[in-house]
């Protein structure tokens, strides 16, 4: 299916990573989902603009538009999720940078994530849970002149090459307190070491690193907020509903699968429980709440992030009952080593378990105050 076919109007920007996806994703999927990370196709996809729209004004382009970043992750999606959660790290990277108060950052650093120039990610797995009082803060800093010296380690960091950039959280005793500070940190800054040692089930293509850090110096210049208060409820809803983008991206591949077997085998697949016109339906209606839901990532209510979070938990649902779907639907075809169905399957796991997983969205429904 084509990007005209999908979106009526698509911008300029989403035609021209409709081209990188087509012409360039789509025919390495196999090598990424053996561990090929895409540097190339990521760096195409910043020139293609993928990576500024929702922060736009920050880099003195046009208005702010999410729901843009959204279709471009959901573009690259629909071929390879690796690769669609690279965007989405390239994209929070992004967003902590531009809805900052560190002007330095925003006239430096974030023009260049913007047009993938400087890649990058996030390492806010650990403090999410945290937040919603799943696990303790591994990064603890102390003040020094200048900056925090930071100790600690984070078992997962994707998208960040030896010299990439990453957002962070650390705690640090302030009396008797304790606060929260926003920061980015670099891969090849002194005390940061990072090494590529994981062997997943999907996603080996993300260049996703355990960093620890020894004592290494967070200058002031790289601090986002100090403390995170009021800014992490800024940045938490737009972190977690761009990666609806995955979702949508998944949920339209595993549709095209069930579609491109209807022919020969749509005889006996019709006795399926679950047919394309179904996942069609419940795609357009998700599709719909998320565009909407893109139009204010800044609103801090209760209420807006209920909705984020459930547009969210529907989208992973969704995205591993459509893929197993797909998978019954191709049948054996999809069951051999380089079929496209089981590759699909493998990823949309992880759409359901990455931070905010599906227990911790659903643990952040029973959590939050009733809107
Ligand atoms: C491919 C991939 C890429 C990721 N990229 C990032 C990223 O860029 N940034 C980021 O912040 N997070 C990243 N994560 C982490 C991810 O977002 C989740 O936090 C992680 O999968 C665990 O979440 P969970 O809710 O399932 O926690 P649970 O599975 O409930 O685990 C809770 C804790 O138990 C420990 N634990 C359990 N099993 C293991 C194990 N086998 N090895 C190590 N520790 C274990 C860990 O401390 C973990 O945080 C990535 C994970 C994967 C698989």
């Amino acid at each position: 299916m084509t990007l005209q076919e999908r979106i009526a109007d698509p911008s300029a920007m989403l035609t021209r990573v409709d081209a990188v996806a087509t012409n360039d994703l789509k025919p390495l999927t196999r090598e990424i989902d053996a561990g090929l990370y895409p540097e190339d196709i990521m760096r195409a996809f910043g020139t293609a603009g993928a990576y500024g729209s929702h922060v736009a004004p920050e880099i003195g382009a046009e208005d702010m538009d999410m729901g843009q970043t959204i279709q471009a992750i959901a573009r690259a999606g629909e071929h390879c999720i690796s690769t669609a959660f690279c965007m989405w790290c390239q994209n929070a990277l992004a967003w902590y940078v531009g809805s900052s108060d560190n002007a330095a950052l925003k006239a430096t650093l974030l023009p260049k994530v913007a047009r993938g120039e400087a890649l990058g990610g996030t390492g806010l797995s650990n403090p999410m849970k945290t937040f919603f009082g799943i696990e303790k803060m591994r990064l603890k800093g102390t003040r020094v002149d200048g900056g925090y010296r930071v100790k600690g380690a984070l078992p997962w960091v994707s998208n960040v090459g030896e010299d990439g950039y990453f957002g962070i959280v650390f705690s640090v005793e302030d009396g008797a307190q304790v606060k929260h500070i926003m920061a980015v940190a670099r891969g090849d800054q002194t005390g940061v070491k990072t090494a590529l040692d994981h062997d997943f089930m999907s996603m080996a293509g993300t260049a996703t690193r355990t960093v620890q850090f020894r004592d290494a110096l967070i200058e002031d210049t790289f601090v986002l907020s100090d403390p995170i208060d009021g800014y992490l409820q800024k940045i938490r809803p737009g972190f977690v509903l761009m990666q609806t983008g995955m979702a949508l991206g998944m949920i339209r591949s595993s549709i095209a699968l069930m579609e491109q077997v209807g022919g020969p085998l749509g005889h006996v697949n019709k006795y399926l429980e679950k047919q394309p016109e179904d996942f069609q339906a419940l795609l357009d209606e998700l599709e719909d709440e998320i565009m909407e839901l893109a139009k204010t990532p800044y609103d801090t209510s209760i209420s807006y992030f209920r909705r984020v979070v459930t547009a969210r938990l529907r989208g992973g649902e969704a995205s591993t009952e459509a893929a197993h779907f797909a998978m019954l639907h191709c049948g054996a075809r999809g069951f051999v080593s380089q079929g496209e169905a089981q590759r699909r399957l493998r990823e949309s796991y992880f759409i359901a378990v990455v931070t905010p997983a599906t227990k911790q969205l659903r643990k952040m429904l029973a959590d939050l105050p009733a809107a």
